[in-house]
């Protein structure tokens, strides 16, 4: 397996081996697909658009909905214009979305079709609405992508002016999980905080079989709770790289104050999501959420042992690994391979300001970086364990180290879209994976005599 990864280094201007992330439209349709009613729409050719449905239908193992103005050779000469204004309006006939998310790909960004003059340009009916986002996939990634429609619904469905307050805290979970959305929508409850999370594809992209396809499942932010978000008190954005940009948007044009915090994914990020929610409300942290934490702690001691001490390579979104290789740490976990292929100095400077803290030197850490990079690394300075998507089975398979599923895209396990990895509750599930994964090597392959019973 991946024979042809030489150990020794040498250094790559132009050739990418093996990405680690994906471009920026299938970001946009994931947000898109957290709206209620909504029907993301490409602009461009169709295949990028069977592609980013393909890829996250076997992420998520659900129907993923979304149109394209099916771009032919006349569009790319001659500008797309027609195309997204007939698109348009036989998509309102046909599927009747509340919403129509547009997002661009690389043929219409290089055309350089105007979005805004060919939207206004069209016949959009009565109580529907049509949002949209340039998300040209030559810059960044598919977390790019999803900040900037994440932005775009704020930009194109906030009311611009403040009527009431509404008491609520906006919430922007960030390129998680549908499963990681509702572990964080329960704490919230659990706490008695009034909120408005957006993007939401809880219950849109991991919805119950009921025998009946419902092409606009019941999940997704409304578009009246979206109007509603100028009036909320406070926005806490989770995730800088796929958030941060909606909470300042939201920010300028109707002055809600932005929070920006980790993904609260490992057992830190989770007390400090919680005290933020704390300090901005006032209330008291309740005795369910005291009595998970403790849990958590007990798990950390009762199994400290099977992983203290070993190496680590994280790889993924930017803040999914930044999260993760906190919780490594606190887990006594030792990274010494770190890298997404999103580019940003912010990924490199928090992780090294970790790693530092932590005195751990001589770590690799790398945005827009590869998985060749990675494995080159790993050749050089091995590790006992990957964690990554599932494109890392590659990796693990050559170096016979383990994969702990994490993150975008799995395209080979299930159970990630209903269970969290965030809070908690989410801490315990990763803990016990990597903890399952550890064993379930050393039972495969110890001596005899070494095969315990208890361990
Ligand atoms: S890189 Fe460009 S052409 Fe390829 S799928 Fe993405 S948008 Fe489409």
């Amino acid at each position: 397996m991946l024979e042809n990864t030489p150990k020794e280094i040498t250094k790559r201007s132009a050739l990418v081996v093996n990405p680690a992330k994906t471009c920026q439209p299938i970001g946009a349709m994931y947000a898109a697909l957290g709206i209620h009613g909504c029907l993301p729409h490409s602009h461009g050719s169709q295949g990028c658009c069977s592609f980013h449905r393909m890829h996250l239908t076997r992420h998520f193992r659900d129907p993923i909905v979304a149109s394209t103005s099916s771009f032919t050779e006349g569009a790319c000469v001659f500008g797309g214009k027609s195309n997204l204004k007939k698109g348009l309006e036989t998509v309102f006939e046909i599927y009747n979305p509340d919403v129509v998310a547009v997002n661009t790909t690389c043929l219409s960004e290089t055309i350089g079709d105007d979005l805004t003059e060919i939207i206004r340009d069209t016949k959009i009916p009565e109580g529907k609405h049509v949002i949209y986002a340039n998300t040209p996939s030559y810059y960044g990634s598919h977390v790019n992508g999803f900040s900037n429609m994440t932005k775009a619904i704020v930009s194109h469905l906030v009311n611009d002016e403040k009527i009431i307050e509404n008491g609520k805290l906006a919430i922007i979970p960030g390129y998680v999980e549908p499963s990681d959305m509702s572990e964080v929508k329960r704490i919230l409850k659990l706490i008695g905080i009034p909120f408005i999370m957006f993007p939401d594809t809880s219950e849109v992209v991991n919805t119950p079989n009921t025998g009946k396809y419902e092409m606009y499942p019941d999940g997704g932010v409304t578009v009246d709770e979206i109007k509603d978000l100028g009036n909320c008190e406070a926005t806490v954005a989770m995730g800088k790289f796929a958030s941060e940009a909606a909470a300042f948007e939201l920010e300028k044009k109707s002055d809600v104050e932005a929070h920006t915090i980790k993904v609260p994914l490992g057992i830190k990020a989770t007390d400090d999501m919680i005290m933020k929610f704390l300090e901005l409300t006032g209330k008291s942290i309740p005795k369910e959420l005291e009595t998970e934490r403790g849990q958590l702690v007990d798990i950390m001691v009762d199994i400290h042992n099977h992983y203290h001490g070993k190496k680590v390579a994280i790889f993924g979104d930017p803040d999914i690994v930044i999260a993760m290789t906190e919780f490594a740490i606190s887990l006594g976990l030792i990274p010494t391979s770190i890298l997404t292929g999103t580019p940003g100095n912010a990924f490199e400077k928090q992780i090294n300001e970790m790693l530092e803290q932590a005195g751990i030197e001589d770590a690799k850490v790398k945005a827009s970086g590869d998985l060749m990079d990675l494995h080159q690394w790993i050749k050089n300075e091995p590790v006992d364990m990957l964690i990554g998507n599932t494109y890392g089975k590659y990796i693990a398979r050559a170096e016979n180290i383990p994969l702990v599923r994490l993150g975008f895209p799995i395209l080979d396990r299930v159970g990630h879209s209903y269970f969290p990895s965030v809070g908690y509750k989410g801490a315990m599930r990763i803990i016990e994976k990597i903890s399952t994964a550890f064993l379930d090597k050393y039972d495969m392959e110890c001596a005899e005599e070494d095969f315990e019973l208890v361990m």
